[in-house]
C-alpha cells in the first residue's frame, strides 16, 4: 500500500512554510519534520518561538497530523569535517519516515543549491532508503518551488490579497541566522544571508508595486 500524506521538511522559514500553506489551500493533511541544528542557540530560540506561533495560528484548521522534531548537535559546521545540511535532513527523513508518506517535500526555490544539485539529492535519498530496508514503497521527493524565485513565493503566498492565511502567517516567520538581543527579545541582524535575501525580495516587490 502506498501512502497518502506528504512529509514536509519544515524550518519555519518562508519557503517551507509556503509548502504548508499549499496543503491548507488544497485541504490536504500533512506531517511536518523540523530539524534544529544547535549551531546557534539564539537562532534556535527565535526559530522555535516562530514555529510555535505559526502552528497555533494554523491549528484550528486541523490538517496537521504530526510534527516531528529532531534536535541535532552542532555537526554541520565544527572543524573542517563538515556534514552537508541536506545529508542531515535526509538522515532525519529516514528516522521519521512512515508508510503513510507518499511524498517528501522540500522548500528549495530556484537558485538554492541542495547538495550541489537536485540529482545528488535524489540519488542520496534513494540509496539511504535502500539501506534502511523499509518494507513499504519509496516515497517521491517533491520540490514544488524549484522553478520559482523568492519574489514569486512571496507574491503568491504572503502578499496575495486573495489569500488571508498567508498574510496572517507572514509576521510570525523568522529566518535570521544572527539574531541580536534587544530587551527581553531578539531583533533581526539584517546582515546575514537569509536577512539580505528577505530584504532584497521586499525591495523588488515594493519597486514593482510603485
Ligand atoms: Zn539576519
Amino acid at each position: 500500500m502506498s501512502g497518502n500524506i506528504p512529509l514536509i521538511i519544515w524550518s519555519g522559514g518562508y519557503d517551507s512554510t509556503a509548502l504548508v500553506l499549499d496543503c491548507y489551500e488544497r485541504a490536504e493533511r500533512f506531517d511536518l519534520l523540523s530539524i534544529d541544528i544547535i549551531n546557534n542557540k539564539n537562532k534556535v530560540i527565535c526559530e522555535t518561538k516562530a514555529q510555535n506561533k505559526i502552528l497555533s495560528t494554523l491549528k484550528p484548521n486541523k490538517l496537521l497530523r504530526n510534527h516531528y522534531r529532531w534536535e541535532c548537535g552542532n555537526i554541520s559546521n565544527s572543524g573542517d569535517w563538515r556534514l552537508s545540511q541536506p545529508v542531515i535532513w535526509l538522515t532525519a527523513v529516514m528516522m521519521f519516515l512512515r508508510k503513510e508518506h507518499y511524498q517528501i517535500k522540500f522548500g528549495y526555490y530556484k537558485g538554492a543549491d541542495p547538495l550541489n544539485g537536485t540529482d545528488i539529492l535524489y540519488t542520496t535519498f534513494n540509496e539511504m532508503f535502500k539501506l534502511c530496508r523499509f518494507d513499504f514503497k519509496r516515497p517521491e521527493i517533491s520540490i514544488p518551488f524549484l522553478l520559482s524565485d523568492k519574489e514569486t513565493i512571496f507574491r503568491d503566498w504572503y502578499f496575495n490579497d486573495d489569500y488571508a492565511l498567508g498574510k496572517k502567517i507572514y509576521p510570525h516567520i523568522w529566518t535570521c541566522e544572527g539574531p541580536l538581543k534587544k530587551g527581553r527579545g531578539y531583533i533581526e541582524c539584517k546582515k546575514c544571508v537569509p536577512c539580505l535575501s528577505k530584504y532584497k525580495t521586499l525591495c523588488i516587490i515594493e519597486n514593482f508595486n510603485q
